[in-house]
């Protein structure tokens, strides 16, 4: 089936922009908290923004996202294609679908083949190459955890066993020349990274404060952080309001004070939670991470005004996957093809040049890297690696034709097989899915690679997903679904399209083919 063409004329705005063509390249900052759902932003209940959705946005307090919202254009619909941590990252830093990035599992130790592949080129990488500075500050959690601690070489970072976390040495940074991060590890009151030396650090502080701090001091280069007159490009990775979310020792008072005295009933708005699963009393602690999120959000954009780099920097506000939260009766916060762990923020501001609108283009997270590279003119520089969508022109409006997407792929994978010491070899490709412009879709295998389970969502009637739509009964609207799931899986060059899966499945064959 062919995309459908984006073409608009050309506009005040953009003639204003061709006119400006000795502006030097913009500075990018992409911040991208972890487990942060679309529907914990307060915006969204705001009379110019609901009417774009048929949900009700989470009571949060999320005051400086909601004024970044009005100068951005906000996208409503981007989707991460393979909603975990790792594969996330894998495929921001790529461009890549997991296959080919290396990470189509969270990394940890037991999982050693899941990995950023070293030869991948990374958006740091063209960056780097097209004389940006590249900082990266926060948690990485792309690379299998290695017997490298720079502290005590030969062994882990930590003793953990499983080890989770991990050091990422020099050779493997991708470009990025500033450096303060780690692998994985959820305490936010006491963090640590390894700096652009290898050198650790235990602030013993809120990790989103003390994160922003180093940011604002990448953002003042006042000793060097970066190559003065260069553009840069920042990525900066927040951890909350990720898991632990169960104490005061997981967030600030101040925030938790907000939600301390909020009943279930004001804490969870959507129809599909269930409010007596054990976790129903996370809600108050990660609504607190939201808010404390957003205020350390908030001072680094004030500090990006004071510097005077605000007209001339593209921001980007995102998260790598969203957060069930007692919806859908499930424990499980991500990996779910639920759009609360599918559908992620995507606030993007460039003064002057992207217009403040809600944008209901679907955006898959495999199309950030082309996307980002072509915003800052570097489009002839896309790796040909990549496999998402230059959306630049969609964002800019500039009158330049290109496809918009008509779906989105959903890839989830398990652990493959084991052997006697854990020790996890490749991965098994549990499900696939598609969002389109009007239906979710999602289709389970079991381990004999048999059918075990489809659903399907109407999300213009039933935006909360509380409807499973039968795909015997339906079996049109299945075929067709699954028509454009297999444009997904091949263009994508999926594990389910080199294996034929979807098509050995014991649907009605002959509807399918139809
Ligand atoms: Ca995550």
């Amino acid at each position: 089936m062919d995309s459908k063409r984006y073409l608009i004329p050309l506009s005040g705005l953009a003639l204003a922009a061709c006119g400006n063509v000795a502006q030097e390249k913009p500075n990018i900052i992409y911040v991208f908290p972890d487990q942060f759902r679309n529907q914990s932003l307060g915006f969204w209940n705001e009379e110019e923004y609901s009417g774009a959705v048929k949900w009700q946005a989470d009571p949060v307090h999320t005051p400086n996202l909601n004024a970044f919202a009005d100068e951005a254009a906000v996208l409503s619909r981007a989707m991460s294609n393979c909603p975990l941590s790792s594969p996330y990252r894998g495929i921001f830093l790529s461009g890549m679908y997991p296959e080919r990035s290396g990470i189509t599992l969270n990394c940890m130790a037991l999982r050693p083949e899941s990995t950023l592949n070293p030869d991948a080129v990374c958006i740091s990488d063209v960056f780097a190459a097209n004389g940006y500075s590249c900082g990266y500050i926060g948690k990485l959690h792309a690379e299998t955890p290695m017997k490298n601690d720079p502290a005590n070489p030969g062994h882990y970072v930590s003793d953990r066993d499983p080890e989770w976390d991990a050091y990422t040495p020099p050779e493997r940074r991708h470009g990025f020349s500033y450096w303060y991060s780690y692998g994985t590890f959820d305490v936010h009151k006491d963090p640590h990274y390894w700096d652009t030396e290898g050198v650790r650090h235990d602030p013993h502080e809120y990790s989103v404060k003390h994160e922003t701090d180093r940011a604002i001091e990448f953002l003042k280069n006042e000793n060097g952080e970066r190559k003065e007159g260069a553009p840069f490009f920042l990525a900066l990775a927040y951890n909350p309001p990720h898991s632990p979310y169960e104490s005061l020792d997981d967030c600030m008072e101040e925030d938790y004070a907000l939600y301390r005295d909020m009943g279930y009933s004001e804490l969870y708005v959507r129809p599909n939670a269930d409010t007596t699963l054990s976790k129903a009393p996370s809600a108050r602690y990660y609504f607190a991470n939201v808010t404390g999120v957003d205020r350390e959000f908030g001072r680094l954009l004030a500090e990006l005004e004071r510097l005077g780099l605000e007209k001339n920097t593209i921001v980007v506000f995102t998260s790598d996957h969203g957060e069930t939260m007692c919806s859908q009766g499930t424990l499980d916060p991500k990996n779910s093809i639920y759009t609360e762990s599918f559908n992620v923020p995507f606030l993007i501001r460039y003064p002057d040049r992207i217009r403040h609108r809600v944008d209901s283009t679907l955006l898959s997270a495999v199309d950030i890297m082309p996307t980002m590279l072509a915003l800052a003119g570097l489009e002839k520089a896309i790796p040909e690696s990549a496999e998402g969508r230059n959306l630049a022109p969609v964002l800019l409006e500039n009158g330049e034709e290109c496809g918009i997407p008509e779906a989105v792929l959903y890839i989830r994978n398990m652990d493959g097989e084991k052997d006697a010491d854990g020790i996890v070899s490749g991965f098994f490709p549990a499900a696939r899915g598609i969002k389109t412009d009007r239906y979710t879709m999602e289709i389970a295998i079991d381990r004999d690679k048999e059918l075990q389970s489809v659903m399907i969502f109407d999300d213009w009637n039933d935006p909360y997903q509380m409807r499973n739509i039968s795909y015997q009964e339906n079996q049109e609207l299945f075929a067709g679904l699954c028509d454009v799931l297999r444009e997904k899986l091949e263009e994508a060059d999926d594990i389910w399209y080199r294996e034929g899966i979807l098509d050995k499945l014991s649907l009605n064959m002959a509807l399918l083919k139809k």
